[in-house]
């Protein structure tokens, strides 16, 4: 136990009077028990899977897929017997892009093929391309030099050395009873949010020279390794130029298996010759800036003009068919409606689902959707901040909320994988967590059984969250997530596991319920206060 602060005793307190709070909230257990016969023997979120990810595959923001599945997810709520279901453009968003062909083979010293992806937002090679390969590893502007004048028509080996070692760990994990006691453990943060948006800018604007760099210098193509040291077959991919339009790199930009990667490293390493050939076709459209979200309703009744809002990101990363991140979060959040609708539940306020594009690329689409309903902080003058999402402008001033902002009682969210639900992140909302505690109890029995104050971070619970909406994240099992198929070619429907996304959904149907059935809205918390503007950091 942490040592004991007036803030911490104060929440033990609170979490102490939970039993008697809770016992207070009142919970419609013969309806919780309707909703998990209907979600655990009549279930069709595998059938919403496959549709997703087997019919449609992966939805890059921008890509025809993307589009695709905007239009299903649309035609499939109608078809459940959803209200208004339709979709809502956000943006400019800039260029959409799609891969159609890779192939990569060393041709010398000998002749194999090679496990290779496009980067996001890349260009491809115009046809079969062959070139030597050069090692290079640049992590800073200054070692552009070491490399000026000695790559033209090569293909550049780039990063540091790539790792493979045995998994010794199992890939797979389910949260112990010690985890979660972490997990509900308070760490009191510093004043300053701990994301230095700086450095993530800073970072933007060296691939930018970068790419420029390499465009300069007329390389081949550039060929990384991917992340982690598992390797076996799974390449963590993501995008290698910006999707603005005016942006486009013209460098075609690949990612390999580090196993691939390592032994032509080994072979330049020993200064010998490796050739390889390259054949890459990329598509770029830019015939729609604008990106769209699905949005449905089952509208409510006596409190109708009050929502309950549920919701996941519908956009993926392109190697795989993003069944993890997040065709999971999808499918639960269209399975938990579609319990709703098939039990004809009349909530008194509307429920509202939303599936968002845009989140990979910073939590654009719920970013864009909240801001045409509910509020924002002011633009920022920096050309860099453009279009970034509330939550990143603390700085920028205070909140500008509008009246629908009033009446949306909470948002809930679903994007950490296929696992299955153990708890909730509070959001430092502490009056929520005898509610919570109330609505949890009916699922002890499926292992959700924590609460915790802390925040988490990094999808679009926090486009809510930011305007004040009480948003919230679920505590999940990670099974394969950091492991396997975060952003990666393996986060196909393989990796998904039914009964998890089957507790899910009862779960996130059950909540959702809860809360359009209760008296009164859930509590909030208030609004973060705008941050004292960043003194200019000096160029090291
Ligand atoms: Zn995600």
């Amino acid at each position: 136990m942490k040592r004991s602060t007036p803030f911490v005793c104060s929440f033990v307190v609170i979490l102490s009077m939970v039993p008697a709070l809770w016992s207070q909230e009142k919970v419609d257990l013969e309806t919780i028990s309707r909703i998990r016969y209907e979600g655990f023997h009549n279930s069709k979120v595998m059938e919403l899977a496959s549709g997703l990810m087997d019919s449609i595959g992966e939805r890059l923001t921008g890509s025809p897929n993307m589009k695709r599945a905007n239009d299903w997810t649309r035609d499939q709520l109608t078809a459940m017997g959803l209200s208004n279901a339709h979709l809502e453009s956000w943006g400019p968003f800039g260029r959409g892009w799609a891969n159609q062909y890779v192939n990569a083979r060393m041709t010398t010293p000998d002749i194999v093929p090679l496990l290779v992806y496009a980067k996001a937002w890349t260009p491809g090679t115009n046809g079969v391309v062959t070139g030597k390969c050069i090692r290079a590893t640049i992590e800073k502007k200054e070692d552009f030099d070491k490399y000026r004048g000695k790559l033209a028509g090569m293909i550049v080996i780039l990063g540091p050395d790539a790792e493979v070692k045995p998994i010794t760990e199992l890939p797979y994990k389910r949260l112990t009873d010690d985890d979660l006691a972490k997990t509900g453990e308070y760490q009191i943060p510093g004043e300053r949010p701990p994301f230095r948006f700086a450095e993530f800018l800073k970072r933007q604007q060296f691939m930018k020279d970068l790419n420029q760099f390499f465009a300069d210098e007329k390389v081949l193509a550039v060929i990384d390794h991917s992340r982690g040291t598992a390797g076996g077959g799974t390449v963590f991919v993501q995008s290698g130029g910006s999707y603005k339009p005016g942006e486009t790199t013209t460098v075609p930009q690949l990612t390999m298996a580090s196993e691939h990667w390592t032994r032509i490293a080994r072979l330049l390493q020993q200064k010998k010759d490796v050739t390889l050939e390259l054949n890459v076709t990329n598509t770029f459209y830019d015939d729609d800036p604008m990106q769209y979200d699905t949005i449905a309703e089952i509208p409510g009744t006596d409190k109708k003009d009050e929502v309950v809002m549920l919701g996941a990101h519908l956009d993926s990363w392109h190697a795989g068919t993003g069944a993890t991140d997040n065709g999971a979060g999808s499918v639960v959040m269209m399975e938990a409606v579609r319990i709703l609708k098939a039990l004809d539940i009349k909530p008194r306020r509307t429920i509202r689902i939303g599936l968002w594009s845009g989140e990979e690329e910073g939590l654009l689409g719920s970013q864009g959707y909240v801001e045409q309903h509910f509020g924002s902080r002011p633009p920022m003058d920096d050309p860099n901040m453009k279009g970034m999402p509330t939550l990143l402008r603390r700085e920028a001033g205070p909140v500008t909320v509008k009246p629908e902002q009033a009446k949306l009682s909470a948002y809930f969210n679903v994007d950490n994988g296929t696992g299955r639900i153990r708890g909730v992140h509070l959001q430092e909302n502490a009056a929520v967590a005898p509610i919570f505690e109330a609505w949890m109890r009916p699922f002890k029995d499926l292992g959700m059984t924590t609460l915790t104050m802390r925040n988490t971070g990094g999808t679009d619970h926090l486009s809510f969250d930011a305007v004040g909406i009480p948003g919230f994240q679920f505590i999940q099992d990670p099974i394969e997530y950091e492991t396997r198929t975060h952003h990666s070619n393996m986060d196909v429907y393989d990796r998904l596991q039914p009964e998890d996304l089957k507790q899910i959904s009862v779960i996130v149907a059950s909540f959702v319920y809860d809360a359009a059935m209760r008296d009164q809205m859930l509590p909030r918390k208030p609004i973060e206060k705008p941050l004292p503007k960043e003194p200019e950091k000096k160029e090291d």
